[in-house]
């Protein structure tokens, strides 16, 4: 095994906060979050109270405050993802309110620039990199499938017919126990192809919606990175899955505002990120029943969640004050899971 230092996790979820920056036209703007220590230590301030009642100090596995570049957080994960290619199941996924960076953590501003390459493309990228230059008898084989879950529903995002097909998610059970929905699966053989895939998703993801931001913090987007390695020298097979979630909106929706379909999202929303944190926090408890069944999201990434597998997430936030009352709800979150 080359990546050993992965194994230290304890209970295997480890949790990275990302704050980002204010944008452009928001200079004025007031922050919740003072003060950002070495080891994942940050305050948050809330601008209601005064004196020491104000401050609470947070910590995580680790803090990347609004400097830090997508290089950066993907240098940090990187040995996460390459345990794949020693047969682990790995999980990553962003979770914050919409507008907090979770689209720029995992897929990037922008795509035509690698320098702005979120985890999504890097992962993909040294996969397959490393899978092709890894001198040793195994050969590897990777392949990717993305969909998208809206409103307890799964949609395949890169089959060009049936971007409307609803997919079941049990008719598929892999041999090392992986159940995956029915999604077409495709195989990575050069950067090109990683390019090109992702672009068709994100192209797909737009289908049908009115406005993609919209429909986009709406719905969990889910890509799935298959690794197959054959040793040809015993012919024994290893086979290891990545998971990589840009997860709808964390935000509340007002109940006395939200009527029909807003609603009807809203809930779904709620139940499927409850569904996952029970999930992990019954992992994190070490309790013999996980709740697997809750949710559509929990189902897909089962196989990632819990025994040997490795979970990432990653907590974004906005520092804007008007954000305070989310920057709490989404560290409560991050808090009962880690
Ligand atoms: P979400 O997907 O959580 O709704 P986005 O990723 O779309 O949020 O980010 C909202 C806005 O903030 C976008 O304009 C994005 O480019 C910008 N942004 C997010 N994180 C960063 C960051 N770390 N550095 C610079 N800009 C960022
Ligand atoms: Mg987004």
């Amino acid at each position: 095994k080359l990546y050993n230092e992965v194994q230290d996790l304890k209970g295997n979820i480890r949790v990275y906060c990302r704050i980002r920056p204010f944008l452009p036209g928001q200079s004025e703007k007031q922050t919740t979050i003072e003060y950002m220590g070495e080891n994942g230590e940050f305050v948050v301030a809330n601008p209601l109270k005064q004196g020491k009642e104000s401050h609470r100090l947070f910590k995580f596995n680790k803090v990347f405050g609004p400097a830090a570049t997508q290089e950066e957080v993907f240098l940090d994960t990187q040995p996460l993802i390459r345990s794949v290619l020693d047969g682990y199941n790995v999980c990553i996924f962003a979770y914050g309110q919409t507008g907090s960076g979770k689209t720029y953590t995992m897929t990037g501003p922008n795509v035509s620039s690698r320098e702005d390459w979120g985890v999504n493309y890097r992962a993909l990228n040294d996969l397959f990199h490393i899978s092709q230059s890894r001198k040793s008898s195994i050969k590897y084989e990777v392949g990717v499938q993305m969909v998208e879950i809206y409103n307890e529903q799964v949609r395949d995002l890169l089959s060009s017919d049936s971007s409307q097909k609803r997919l079941g998610i049990w008719n598929t059970a892999q041999p090392n126990g992986l159940v995956v929905p029915d999604a077409s699966m495709h195989p990575v053989k050069s950067t090109a192809d990683v390019l090109e895939l992702m672009n068709i998703g994100l192209m797909n993801r737009a289908v049908g919606a009115t406005a993609l931001n919209e429909r986009s913090s709406r719905s969990h987007s889910v890509l799935t990175v298959h690794v197959r390695g054959m040793d040809l020298e015993t012919d024994a097979v290893l086979r290891g899955s990545l998971h990589l979630v840009d997860l709808a909106g964390s935000e509340r929706v007002d109940r006395s505002e939200a009527t029909g379909d807003r609603l009807r999202e809203a809930q779904h929303i709620n139940k499927s990120l409850s569904a996952l944190g029970d999930v992990i926090f019954a992992l994190a408890q070490k309790s013999p029943y996980v709740p697997y069944r809750n949710s559509k999201l929990t189902q897909v990434l089962q196989s990632s969640l819990g025994g040997q597998a490795k979970t990432l997430m990653f907590v974004q936030l906005n520092p804007d004050v008007d954000s305070y009352s989310e920057t709490v709800s989404t560290l409560k979150f991050a808090e009962r899971v880690s």
